[in-house]
C-alpha cells in the first residue's frame, strides 16, 4: 500500500560549480535543480529533478518540470492516480517517484541500496568539460587520476576531439579508463573521421557521437568501428532501450536515474544484462540528493564498468553541496547506508541555495 500524499514542496536551488561545465551544446557556471519534498502519512521524502536550466540537452528544462509537477503530476499523485502514465516530463516524473519511494523506505527503515539489491560501493568516474587549454586539461585529468578516479570521460565536439583525447591518453597512460561524450554533435561522416583518428586509443567508449534519433547511423558505426559506441540521449524508457538494442545501434547504454527514475533505470539495467550490453550509470551533475539515488542505482550488480559517479567536490567544492559531501576514497564512493536515500539537505545550505520555493497542497 502506497502512503497517501498530503503535501509537496518544490524547492528551486542554485549552486555554483567550482568551474563552468562545457559540453558540445552549453556552458554552465551554476547548477540549477528542483528538489521535491513530499509529506505523506508515512513521513517525508526527497527527490531531485535533474532537468537542466536550458533545453539544449534533451528538450526538458527545470522550469518545465516545475510546471509539470505543480499542474499535472502532483495533482494526480494527490488523487492517487498514476502519474507515471503522463508522457514526457521524465525528469519531473523521476523526481516525484524518488521522493515518494524515499518517504516509504524511510518509514520502513530500509536503505534504498538494500531495496535495490545493490553493492556497497561504486567505482568513481568523472566527466570533464570541453576546454581550449590542453595544458590545463592535462593537469585537471592528472589531479582526478591522483584523487583515485578510475574513469575519465571527456566531453568533445567537432574540432575539439582528437587532440583532446590524445593529450589525455598521453597524460594518463593506460592506468585510467578513458571515454568521450560528443552529446550528438557529429554527423555520420564526421563521426567516421573521428573514429578513424581515435580507434587506436583504446577508449572505453564514445558516448552519443550522432544525434539522439540517428539510429541507422549508430547501427552503421557499431558495425564499422572498433571503439565501443554508448548511447545516452535516446535512452528515455525501457522500451526505447529495448529498441536500440534490437537495432544493434549500440555496444553500451548510459542509464540515467535522473531521466528514467529509479524503477526505470533498474529496468534498463536489467535489459542490458539480458542482452549482454554494457550498462554505464550516467550522471546529470546532481546535488547530493540526486547523487544518493544515482549511487544506489549505479551499484546494481549489472553496472560492471565505471560510469559517471563523481564526488561532490568535483562540482561544488568540499563544502558546497546541499548534503554532506560524497567523497572518493580508494577510487570508490560509498552508497549511503541510512533509510531511503540516506541523505537530507543540510538546512543552512539548503536555505543559502534556495531561490524559490512553492508549497503544493491538494486544494491548490
Ligand atoms: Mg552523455
Amino acid at each position: 500500500m502506497e502512503p497517501a500524499l498530503h503535501e509537496a514542496e518544490l524547492i528551486r536551488v542554485r549552486l555554483r560549480f567550482v568551474e563552468p561545465f562545457r559540453t558540445a551544446h552549453t556552458a554552465t557556471a551554476t547548477k540549477d535543480a528542483l528538489l521535491v519534498r513530499v509529506q505523506t502519512d508515512a513521513g517525508a521524502g526527497w527527490g531531485e529533478c535533474t532537468a537542466p536550466a536550458s533545453p539544449e540537452y534533451d528538450g526538458e528544462t527545470v522550469d518545465g518540470a516545475r510546471a509539470a509537477l505543480r499542474d499535472h503530476l502532483l495533482p494526480r499523485a494527490f488523487a492517487g492516480v498514476g502519474f507515471a502514465a503522463v508522457p514526457g516530463n521524465r525528469a519531473a516524473n523521476a523526481a516525484l517517484e524518488c521522493a515518494l519511494l524515499d518517504a516509504r523506505l524511510r518509514a520502513d527503515a530500509i536503505p534504498l541500496r538494500l531495496w535495490l539489491g545493490s553493492r556497497e560501493t561504486v567505482d568513481a568516474g568523472v566527466a570533464v568539460g570541453i576546454t581550449d587549454d590542453l595544458d590545463q586539461l592535462r593537469s585537471t585529468v592528472r589531479s582526478y587520476a591522483t584523487a583515485g578516479y578510475r574513469r575519465i570521460k571527456c566531453k568533445i565536439e567537432p574540432g575539439r576531439d582528437v587532440d583532446v583525447l590524445r593529450a589525455v591518453r598521453a597524460e594518463l597512460g593506460a592506468d585510467v579508463e578513458l571515454a568521450a561524450d560528443a552529446n550528438g554533435s557529429y554527423d555520420y561522416k564526421g563521426a567516421r573521421r573521428l573514429f578513424d583518428a581515435i580507434d587506436g586509443l583504446g577508449l572505453q567508449c564514445v558516448e552519443q557521437p550522432c544525434a539522439a534519433d540517428a539510429v541507422d547511423e549508430h547501427a552503421a558505426l557499431v558495425s564499422e568501428v572498433r571503439t565501443p559506441i554508448c548511447l545516452d540521449e535516446p535512452v528515455t524508457s525501457p522500451a526505447a532501450a529495448r529498441q536500440i538494442i534490437a537495432r544493434h545501434a549500440c555496444d553500451a547504454l548510459a542509464v540515467k536515474v535522473g531521466r528514467l527514475g529509479i524503477s526505470g533505470a533498474r529496468q534498463v539495467h536489467d535489459e542490458c544484462v539480458t542482452a549482454s550490453i554494457a550498462a554505464l550509470a550516467g550522471g546529470m551533475l546532481e546535488t547530493g540528493i540526486g547523487r544518493a539515488a544515482l549511487l544506489a542505482v549505479a551499484a546494481l550488480p549489472g553496472f560492471t564498468r565505471t560510469g559517471d559517479c563523481a564526488g561532490s567536490d568535483r562540482f561544488f567544492g568540499s563544502d558546497g553541496d546541499l548534503t554532506e559531501p560524497f567523497t572518493v576514497v580508494d577510487g570508490k564512493l560509498a552508497v549511503p547506508t541510512g533509510p531511503g536515500l540516506g541523505v537530507e539537505p543540510i538546512p543552512e545550505r539548503l536555505a543559502r541555495a534556495t531561490i524559490a520555493r512553492e508549497r503544493i497542497t491538494p486544494r491548490d
